[in-house]
């Protein structure tokens, strides 16, 4: 899909969510599985609030949002008009934007390091939020990327337990992009299995069937619903 201009893209996009909903139904469908157990994160980053609101209209109650400042700029008057929105952070959170990634978010997937474990613990105590925890699982072991490597992962999982008194409920990967993903996504639910974790956040505009087939729970669709970025 590419587009010229904003305006086709808001009037496009409730069209584009009804393909990636029926692309979800086939996936689940294929994988034996139950349409309710994949949850589709609408992954609106970049996009204003007159581009998502076409998306909220059609139905769609679950964001992703890259970054704490943006969403904290156009979420909040949303979600007065909308209720039972929730949002999701996906991308990288700073310990000194925990406090308010806390405030904003159901849902945090990138829970990396334990300077993050430490600042979201004393934020989840202080605020009495609980936020659905993720941990970043790094499965190529790319240098540029956040996430635990695969080989810390388990050690990881009990130090943000034990250590922080965290409650994580499942992982989530960002596959290379030059590597089928296929193998990323085994590994993150082979992880995710061992720790007796239930949730899997994998899967984006190019990938989801496949993340369904190896166990998502949880599909992060950015661009295949709002158009290119
Ligand atoms: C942007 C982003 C997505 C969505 O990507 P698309 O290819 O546009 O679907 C998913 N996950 C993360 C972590 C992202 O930053």
């Amino acid at each position: 899909m590419t587009h010229a201009n904003a305006s086709p893209l808001t009037a496009d996009s409730p069209n584009a969510l009804a393909a990636v909903e029926a692309e979800i139904a086939r996936a689940c469908k294929d994988a034996r599985r139950d349409r309710a157990s994949v949850t589709l994160i609408a992954v609106s980053k970049t996009f204003a609030a007159d581009a998502i609101t076409p998306v909220i209209e059609a139905g769609q109650r679950v964001f992703g949002e890259n970054r704490v400042q943006e969403a904290r700029s156009k979420w909040p008057a949303l979600t007065s008009v909308y209720p039972g929105i929730a949002l999701h952070l996906i991308g990288p959170l700073q310990s000194n934007k925990a406090k308010e990634a806390v405030a904003l978010f159901d849902a945090i997937h990138s829970v990396d390091r334990p300077s993050i474990c430490q600042a979201l613990a004393k934020e989840i105590e202080s605020q009495k939020k609980h936020p659905q925890l993720f941990v970043q699982i790094n499965t190529g072991e790319e240098p540029q990327k956040a996430g635990i490597a695969p080989g810390d992962a388990d050690a990881f999982l009990a130090s943000c337990r034990d250590t922080y008194g965290l409650q994580i409920s499942g992982l989530m990967c960002i596959p290379p992009v030059d590597e089928p993903p296929a193998a990323h996504f085994a590994l993150t639910a082979k992880i995710a299995a061992r720790n007796g974790l239930q949730n899997l956040s994998m899967g984006m505009s190019a990938d989801f069937a496949t993340a369904i087939a190896l166990g998502a729970t949880h599909v992060r669709v950015g661009s295949a619903i709002f158009g290119h970025r």
